[in-house]
């Protein structure tokens, strides 16, 4: 029985990592989250856009996204009571990376590719626009083990041309690994993009959307509803990419914000 309990601490030991969530970090910069604790039944809104709320030890916060185009300095939230709460944005300087990229048709598209490319475009932006009133999981846990090969918001350069900046965090991971979902949901896009390859987007409730991008599989479907940790496909190197990893963006209010925030700190 002693040996079978220690067995078992192992194994707690071992999966606890794997299962690890947390509570986001509030990062106060563009491209940032800043979380904001406000008064239960109010809303709350940012720009144009209503911000996701959602509870945490009885208390409730408004998580908002701030986008990489902010400026700096003081921001407004605007309550559903008529209350404005006000928090600084500090500036941030992300690093440029310049790639190579074999196929120079993903960097400079033939002309047939461009309907293609604007269909594309206009799906993401009606996905990103999605609004359920369902609360948020924001407790995220990691979609695909294995390192962080390239960081969010990165000023990017394909082939020495300028291109907008990274747009989400990449998971380096062989062709085959099995992505999770990192929160409960429900699949809104499940399609083929140029750039993206085979892509993913869930939207987890008050605007905070979450994509998947260069799978080899998709194993879900538009408008399945799904829980926290289910696979939804495998990891690949479809689209514009340099070898395999899953290229992975959260958005909140409609804007890109740094997955990382939202897993635990290593
Ligand atoms: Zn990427």
């Amino acid at each position: 029985m002693r040996n079978q309990n220690h067995l078992y601490s192992i194994l707690i030991f071992l999966l606890l990592p794997m299962i690890a969530s947390a509570f986001p970090q509030q990062s106060l910069v563009p491209g940032g989250i800043a979380i904001i604790e406000i008064p239960a039944n109010t809303q709350a809104s940012y720009g144009n856009h209503f911000v996701a709320i959602t509870t945490h030890k009885q208390r409730h916060y408004a998580i908002v996204g701030i986008p990489l185009s902010a400026k700096t300095g003081q921001h407004q939230l605007v309550l559903s009571n008529g209350k404005v709460l006000t928090f600084k944005v500090k500036a941030k300087d992300y690093p440029s990376q310049y790639l190579t990229i074999k196929n120079k048709r993903m960097v400079n598209p033939y002309q047939n590719d461009r309907d293609k490319i604007i269909q594309d475009k206009h799906k993401k932006k009606q996905a990103i626009k999605t609004w359920s009133d369902s609360i948020p999981n924001v407790n995220f846990i990691q979609p695909v083990p294995g390192i962080f090969s390239s960081p969010f918001g990165l000023k990017r350069f394909f082939n020495q041309q300028a291109r907008s900046p990274h747009s989400g965090l990449d998971i380096a991971a062989p062709t085959g690994t099995k992505i999770i979902a990192p929160s409960a949901g429900k699949v809104i896009l499940a399609d083929n993009f140029f750039f993206n390859g085979n892509v993913i987007y869930i939207d987890h409730g008050q605007g905070l959307i979450s994509s998947y991008s260069h799978l080899s599989k998709i194993l879900v479907e538009a408008n399945q509803q799904i829980k926290q940790g289910d696979t939804i496909g495998l990891v690949g190197e479809t689209g514009r990419v340099t070898g395999a990893h899953l290229h992975w963006s959260v958005y909140l209010n409609q804007t890109l914000v740094d997955p990382k925030l939202f897993l635990p700190k290593p």
